[in-house]
């Protein structure tokens, strides 16, 4: 797991939204500040988990980005280009994988129903972590009156302006809730997790004024959704009403409860993870929590015994070689991110993160075939998910000490090139273009890269007005 760059926070209403009923300890360097976190093994169980409810819903899984934002705000939305964003605070909230299933399948109901937070048209381009922060630009731009204030600053009475911007009426939320049910029977899932869950929510309308979240107060959660999805329960034949999911899932969910806890709240995790709970998700929280807190010897002695428990598992190496990488053991990491590699070969962030911590390997004797490495495997990451600012910032890394190393100004402009890729990614089509102007100079005419490069160009119109989509 790993956090990128922080980014400003103002509330985005979503669908559900609540504060956590316990103010848990701000344990992450952010203070208020959400970051967006990548981690593999989570985002690879939120996929597998709502891929059969996408299906139901006739959308393609593979067409969804799903996004993890580390903030304690229960929050979750759909954003244009099928971007779906999971609050760390609704991933902690939810007790199992079927009541995460149901927040999925009203969210699915949002698409379905057309329902996307829609923005400027270069945001369909963008990555998910700059259409996040354009939205929330947007969005404080609304609650000011003025569309091209810059997020932030936004506070008190505005702060609800922003959110009738950003968020569906109670009809929108009655029928992206009728929705996802439909979507939950087709998908053989109970909508006893749902109904559990938004009693949850319901519960925070219990607490005194100042303990609930605004939207609690202004938008209270109606009985009337409530007693709807209660009704579809009832009717619900029993085998269906009763149905649990596969065993593999709530192995899923006790991971991700157990990882987000230790990375997020490591004092928390160490109390309610005793040294004693001979369980996987217990040591592997301990594990996390450990590392976070400074412990990298004693993280790693877990972990090792987690990988001799199950070999099979790429993210315990994942783990490990995280915990290698940020104590400086690099020859090591790069050993363990090539085993998660091999274990699970179509995952865009171990290639990524692979190929990072091959680029960190200063071994003047190996350099040339480390460069050459990390290359290959941050293309395959770019292949696997195009458009991560992180993956062309090491490309162009990779690119750069390649042209050193061997002397040739071509790579000089290939990483020219792959930092422009990476300001498109942010949305800085401007900037972007003028960068590409430059790498088209040191490129071969009409060479791919080249091609590519003035792709970025022609996307901006050629001087950086903006507007027009880059197409690839
Ligand atoms: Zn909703």
């Amino acid at each position: 797991m790993k956090p990128l760059r922080k980014i400003i926070w103002l509330c985005v209403m979503g669908l559900f939204f609540a504060q956590m009923p316990l103010a848990l300890a701000q344990e992450s360097d952010g203070g208020d500040a959400p970051v967006f976190i990548r981690d593999a093994e989570i985002e690879n169980y939120l996929h597998e988990l709502a891929a059969p409810i996408y299906r139901a819903a006739g959308i393609d899984p593979k067409s969804i980005t799903i996004v993890i934002v580390q903030s304690n705000t229960v929050n979750a939305f759909v954003a244009e280009g099928m971007n779906e964003f999971f609050y760390t605070g609704l991933l902690q909230l939810a007790a199992n994988p079927e009541q995460l299933a149901g927040v999925i399948a009203h969210e699915t109901g949002h698409i379905a129903d057309g329902h996307l937070i829609r923005g400027k048209e270069e945001m369909k381009n963008a990555s998910a972590e700059a259409i996040l922060g354009m939205i929330l630009a947007a969005a404080a731009g609304a609650a000011s009156g003025s569309g091209s204030l810059a997020a932030g600053g936004v506070a008190g009475s505005s702060q609800i302006a922003e959110r009738s911007y950003l968020g569906f009426s109670r009809s929108q939320e009655a029928s992206a809730d009728a929705a996802g049910m439909k979507f939950l029977d087709r998908a053989g899932i109970s909508t006893r997790g749902m109904l559990n869950f938004l009693k949850k929510l319901q519960g925070q309308e219990m607490l005194p004024m100042s303990q609930q979240d605004e939207y609690v107060q202004t938008h209270p959660l109606t009985q009337d959704r409530v007693d709807a999805v209660q009704q579809h329960l009832d009717d619900s034949p029993p085998a269906l009403r009763n149905a649990k999911l596969p065993k593999k899932f709530y192995v899923m969910h006790a991971r991700m409860e157990a990882k987000l806890l230790g990375y997020l709240q490591p004092e928390i995790a160490l109390e309610r993870y005793g040294p004693n709970d001979p369980g996987i998700p217990a040591r592997y929280a301990r594990a996390i929590a450990l590392y976070r807190t400074g412990k990298p010897a004693e993280a790693i002695e877990i972990m090792d015994g987690l990988i001799k428990q199950e070999p099979d598992d790429p993210f315990f190496y994942e783990m490990k070689a995280q915990i290698q990488f940020d104590n400086g053991a690099i020859a090591q990491a790069i050993g363990n991110y090539k085993t998660a590699n091999d274990l699970l070969p179509d995952s865009s962030l171990l290639r990524q993160e692979y190929g990072h911590a091959l680029l960190e390997d200063k071994d003047p004797a190996t350099a040339r075939a480390r460069i050459d490495l990390a290359i290959k495997q941050l293309l395959e990451s770019n292949r696997l998910e195009g458009r991560v600012p992180e993956t062309w910032r090491f490309l162009a890394e990779a690119w750069g000490r390649k042209a050193d190393l061997v002397g040739d100004p071509h790579y000089t402009a290939m990483a020219t090139y792959a930092l422009a890729e990476e300001l498109a990614a942010e949305g800085k089509d401007p900037q972007a273009a003028q960068m590409a102007q430059r790498a088209m100079k040191g490129l071969a005419r009409g060479s791919p890269y080249w091609l590519r490069a003035q792709d970025i160009v022609m996307s901006v119109g050629g001087s950086g007005s903006g507007g027009k989509k880059h197409g690839s």
